[in-house]
């Protein structure tokens, strides 16, 4: 986090106080450092080569100025969602560089994947692959697909984040899709590109992609022994950042376990990185209203809520939380960071040792990746602005949402 640093007693992010912007923008607020995204993004792609397309998965910072920023460095774009394809044409990306993963596409999503001309989706069941092919035989054209397959292998992540376990609801089985790949003729306007797979988000671990890697290596040699050519492996994103303790992989690190692991084959690799490029880029700055003690037990109330940050309610996920001014007069006591919503599960932090008074700043760190893109309008709070630092500039690249659009959308249904 060192785009996010304290000069002269006070937090900045690049070369912009964080104080600054909270007066010009007010808080809650969430500010990127453009050049910590570029700098990350730039690691993964230098580490992983030029044959490798690196997709940055959309779901984890959607905002079109940072697309908008990777579709000019070069990015292409994983995507779940029509409206996801909609932001990354608009942000100026390639289809032609865009994979769409997900369990559930409808069909009006199936379509406008196929008119944009994009690189490949990802399908996830047998009955995804019949309705891909019914809708591309009738726009008459053939549909690049890989499927998506379940290896199987234990993440050691979050349950809810671990997505390549035999029980969790994605990909199909090694031996079921084995089997599809193998029937290929029944599906006549469907053209099997690819392996893909995404193990689960947040792994500090690389042995479990490691083995998945193995797997989807395994299956593309039987494939290819039996007569089907495939040209590339999407091996997936999460790989982990560090939000408290943790050990994440390096680019590096990350890089030699998929050169390992795909040594040797004739196929382009792909990666979908989410996480790993943003997450370490944004902050969330809040105001503290109130300070609590309920018999001994003290709370920090901010201005920010769970339906900004959802991940410590979700997840009980661990964010740090620094002052943005560095020595404050109030003494140190162990809080409870808490938002203003009617949820108990409206917290950042439990027990955290902190020194704040009423009307300090704070910034709650590592929230570039799934920050934002998970807020939610809940007790009726118009979502914070979204605000781009470049150096000594910062833009905002959302505004702040207001009661009117609350409203608006119940305002006239008719
Ligand atoms: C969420 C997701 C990713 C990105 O995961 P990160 O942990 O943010 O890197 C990649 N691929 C798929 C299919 C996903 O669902």
């Amino acid at each position: 986090m060192r785009h996010f640093h304290y000069r002269a007693g006070r937090l900045w992010a690049d070369e912009v106080p964080l104080d600054q912007i909270a007066a010009r923008f007010g808080t809650p607020a969430y500010v990127y450092s453009e050049m910590a995204i570029h700098e990350r993004y730039t690691a993964f792609s230098h580490a992983l080569g030029p044959e490798t397309l690196l997709c940055y998965a959309v779901k984890a910072n959607s905002n079109l100025h940072v697309l908008a920023s990777l579709a000019r460095w070069g990015a292409g774009f994983d995507i779940v969602s029509g409206g996801e394809l909609a932001r990354v044409l608009r942000a100026g990306g390639d289809p032609q560089r865009t994979v769409f993963s997900g369990v559930g596409k409808s069909r009006e999503e199936i379509r406008a994947a196929l008119d944009a001309g994009i690189f490949c989706l990802n399908v996830e069941s047998e009955a995804e692959l019949e309705q891909v092919d019914a809708i591309a035989s009738g726009l008459g054209c053939r549909a690049p697909v890989a499927l998506r397959v379940n290896p199987d292998v234990d993440p050691g992540t979050h349950s809810y984040i671990a997505t390549g376990l035999r029980e969790s609801k994605f990909g199909i089985p090694l031996v079921h899709a084995e089997r599809l790949y193998l029937e290929a003729a029944r599906w006549p306007a469907v053209d099997f590109r690819g392996i893909a797979c995404h193990i689960g988000s947040q792994l500090t671990d690389l042995a479990p992609i490691a083995e998945a890697a193995r797997k989807v290596r395994g299956l593309y040699e039987r494939l290819a022994g039996a007569g089907v050519p495939l040209s590339h492996l999407d091996l997936g994103g999460g790989v982990g950042i560090r939000y408290h303790e943790e050990q994440a992989p390096t680019p590096a690190a990350y890089a030699a376990v998929l050169h390992d692991a795909l040594a040797g084959l004739p196929v382009r690799p792909v990666v979908e990185l989410g996480r790993s490029v943003v997450g370490n880029a944004g902050v969330l700055l809040t105001r503290v209203e109130y300070l609590k003690d309920n018999d001994g037990k003290k709370f920090c109330i901010v201005d920010a809520a769970m339906n900004d940050l959802l991940r410590p309610s979700l997840y009980g996920a661990w964010h740090d939380i620094l002052p943005v001014q560095e020595e404050s007069p109030a003494e140190t006591g162990t809080l409870d960071v808490v938002g203003p919503i009617c949820e108990s599960g409206d917290f950042f932090a439990r027990n955290r040792p902190l020194a704040v008074r009423a009307g300090d700043l704070l910034a709650i760190l590592s929230t570039g990746a799934y920050g934002f893109a998970m807020a939610s309008q809940y007790n009726s709070r118009p979502r914070p602005p979204e605000i781009l630092v470049r150096g000594s500039e910062a833009r905002l690249v959302r505004r702040r949402e207001n009661l009117a659009d609350l409203l608006t959308a119940e305002e006239n249904p008719d």
